[in-house]
């Protein structure tokens, strides 16, 4: 049984890619215009096995087409195109929901043991430890359109789920403390820190202030920023830049251009 999914999913890329999906690529997704031409060839065949496996479902009346699979699996397979073989295409990923704009959901704090604050949250998108991943299309589209302001949606919860799935922040949690000088847990421990203090002395950042939320939107705002702005990121956090360039096997700084 081991390497089935593997032999399983060479078959599947060799597939030839659709002159339909190459046009959604060239009107929606410019970022990969800017890719290496063997990336290119690469990221094609990660979207033909990511499209075979994830099953897509349009909410509050929103009809799946190929434009918005297409759009998002392209985003998605992005940040793993470091990977050597076809053993990862985010293998615990079952579902992407898909709304047409941001939606409500519905939230409860506790404040304490006693009582429950409900209310409504507006939201962009969202990664469920379990396996799905809600995006809102016109959010996804805006991400798409300008690749050098680091925000991009589809990178952000991308981003999410390979933490659930690699244990990058749990890393940092569970090891910063013991941790050496070079190392991931230590070095993404630090610049959060930084980041943090920087944001309450008022100091400005690259990253969004979004990110001081917790580790884990922190992670998800380094990968937006490391995709989409590597060249500020890698002059103003070079160590950060070398553990993402690890991370991801990538190293985005030789084929973006801000
Ligand atoms: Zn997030």
């Amino acid at each position: 049984m081991f390497g089935f999914t593997s032999w399983r999913r060479k078959r599947i890329a060799k597939r030839s890619f659709p002159q339909e999906w190459e046009s959604i690529l060239s009107e929606n997704v410019s970022y990969i215009q800017h890719l290496p031409g063997g990336l290119q060839k690469k990221l094609k065949e990660l979207i033909t096995i990511f499209l075979n496996e994830t099953n897509f479902e349009g909410c509050a009346g929103l009809e799946i087409t190929d434009k918005i699979r297409v759009s998002i699996a392209a985003q998605a397979c992005i940040l793993i195109l470091g990977t050597d073989d076809y053993s990862f295409v985010y293998n615990d990923l079952r579902s992407v929901l898909v709304y047409p704009k941001p939606y409500v959901a519905k939230i409860k704090n506790r404040n304490n043991s006693f009582f429950v604050e409900e209310g409504f949250q507006q939201r962009h998108g969202e990664a469920w430890s379990r396996g799905t991943i809600v995006l809102a299309w016109d959010q996804v589209q805006n991400g798409a359109r300008d690749i050098h302001d680091g925000q991009n949606l589809v990178f952000h919860e991308f981003a999410h789920q390979l933490d659930y799935e690699y244990g990058a922040t749990s890393q940092v949690e569970d090891e910063y403390e013991e941790s050496q000088f070079l190392s991931w847990a230590r070095v993404v421990g630090d610049e959060y820190q930084q980041f943090v203090s920087d944001l309450q002395r008022n100091r400005e950042t690259l990253l969004d202030s979004y990110g001081a939320t917790n580790l884990a939107e922190f992670f998800a705002v380094i990968t937006e920023c490391f995709f989409e702005r590597p060249t500020e990121l890698k002059n103003q956090h070079p160590k950060l830049y070398h553990q993402l360039s690890e991370f991801y096997r990538q190293d985005p700084e030789t084929y973006i251009k801000s």
